[in-house]
């Protein structure tokens, strides 16, 4: 007789809200592209104190790893056993290996961003990078970008957060070598002349607002910048179509999305999973 294994491999993630997270449609299409029948990934409402209980049970439950999102990116770092060297400098992270009951913390959403821009064959070494907004998806965007030896980084951010601009130009300063300015975003930004690559790193576009374009005088772009969005949802934002419509070369949020959530994978399964398969399980989801 066959010897049988039921045991169920667990993965997930932990956020508050969480349910419209559509982590789950990738990665068990990736699962089931792979032949991995027993791993399951977790969709898991864990509100802001509870999050050392979920740690906990995520031990007691063996799981091999779980997602973070809001509001947990950053207290989880306290639960942590070790967290890889670019999630400390973002000071955020949002995916977590269990290895035997030792938890190390990583940030993927940089990571992916990265890999993101390689396939379009932009390489942001030497470069000028513009990143609109300073939130969690700045951070991580723009450590990855000056650890990858881009020339400067300019964050432009509204002014009613400025603690947050702050911190990110001093962790940028402090651990990375990258010329870092802040410009305070005060209507219609006009982008920096010679400006290689422009990132929407705010939520401005993401659903249900899929009418919202940040405040930019689009005419300043000039014709040789690239231009990357991080909205997943929808993938064709009106940033991007300003761009498109300027023949401009641009990528939606989708590719770092899924790379993201590959690089997961990776750390998960230590299998390489099918990012196009991962890609039209998501276009489908949101279609
Ligand atoms: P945060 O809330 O941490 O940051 C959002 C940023 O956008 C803040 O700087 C905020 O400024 C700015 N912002 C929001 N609205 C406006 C506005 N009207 N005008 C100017 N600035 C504005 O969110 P995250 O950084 O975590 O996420 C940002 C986006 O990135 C989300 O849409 C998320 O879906 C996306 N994302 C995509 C990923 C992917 O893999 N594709 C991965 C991670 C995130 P202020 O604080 O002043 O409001």
């Amino acid at each position: 007789m066959k010897q049988q294994n039921y045991l169920d491999n667990l993965v997930g993630v932990f956020g508050h809200p969480v349910a419209e997270n559509p982590g789950v449609v990738i990665q068990e299409a990736a699962f089931a592209d792979l032949g991995l029948e027993r791993w399951h990934f977790l969709t898991i409402d864990v509100g802001p104190d509870d999050l050392g209980d979920a740690i906990k049970g995520l031990k007691a439950f063996k799981m091999r790893g779980i997602n973070c999102t809001i509001p947990h990116k950053i207290e989880v770092l306290k639960f942590l056993d070790a967290v890889a060297p670019s999630a400390r400098i973002i000071g955020a992270v949002n995916t977590i290996v269990n290895d035997g009951g030792k938890l190390t913390g990583h940030n993927t959403d940089g990571q992916g961003f990265m890999i993101a821009l390689q396939g379009a064959g932009v390489d942001p070494k030497g470069k000028k990078v513009v990143v609109l907004g300073a939130g969690g998806a700045s951070r991580a965007i723009c450590v990855e970008l000056a650890l990858a030896g881009a020339a400067k980084l300019t964050v432009v951010n509204v002014p009613r957060d400025q603690a947050l601009a702050d911190g990110l130009m001093r962790t940028l300063r402090e651990n990375t070598r990258v010329e870092a300015l802040y410009v305070p975003w005060e209507g219609k930004l006009t982008v920096p002349a010679g400006t290689d690559i422009l990132v929407n790193a705010t939520s401005i576009g993401l659903y249900p607002n899929v009418n919202d374009k940040p405040n930019i005088d689009y005419d300043s772009i000039g014709k040789g910048t690239y231009v990357q969005d991080v909205i997943p949802n929808p993938a064709f934002t009106p940033f991007l179509r300003e761009a498109d419509q300027r023949g401009l070369r641009w990528q939606s949020g989708l590719q770092m999305l899924i790379n993201q959530a590959a690089l997961n994978i990776v750390m998960w399964t230590g299998k390489q999973p099918n990012k196009e398969v991962m890609r039209q399980a998501l276009e489908k989801a949101l279609a």
